[in-house]
């Protein structure tokens, strides 16, 4: 993946899930572990997600997606606690993208979606030395 050049509070970032590859976690497990109750009754292990139908709300447009990501975007990202007041910053960016289906957020909007610090204090910490939880900028 290309770097941006000089990323600001208006840069898209999103999650690499080839990062998840390379340093051994698994970006499917995390989903699944943040599924709510109700949801993981449908969904009780990662491996048993299947693609489902998603139409887009404005455009009709469907698309495949994976039925984990779309629990989280549509209901369990949604619910309080989800991000919480005690939620540590650089989680609360990783639900936030992927509550959003990993669909690029600039920091000013994770900053609006996570309730925290402010869009430059966000984007200082997604330009830190290490890469947290495969966020990065988006081309
Ligand atoms: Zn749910």
């Amino acid at each position: 993946m290309a770097s941006v050049a000089r990323p600001d509070t208006k840069t898209l970032f999103q999650i690499d899930p080839n990062w998840f590859a390379e340093n051994g976690r698994d970006l499917r497990e995390e989903v699944h572990a943040l599924l709510c109750e109700e949801c993981r009754v449908w969904y009780p292990v990662p491996a048993d997600a299947l693609l489902v139908d998603h139409i887009h709300p404005e455009t009709g447009e469907v698309t495949r997606v994976d039925a984990l990501w779309e629990s989280l975007a549509e209901h369990c990202g949604h619910l309080p606690g989800y991000i919480a007041p005690s939620t540590p910053l650089t989680t609360a960016l990783f639900r936030a993208l992927l509550a959003n289906g990993n669909r690029p957020l600039t920091p000013e909007q994770l900053h609006k979606r996570v309730g925290k610090s402010n869009p430059s204090g966000i984007l200082k910490v997604l330009m830190g030395a290490e890469i947290e939880n495969g966020i990065v900028p988006v081309e």
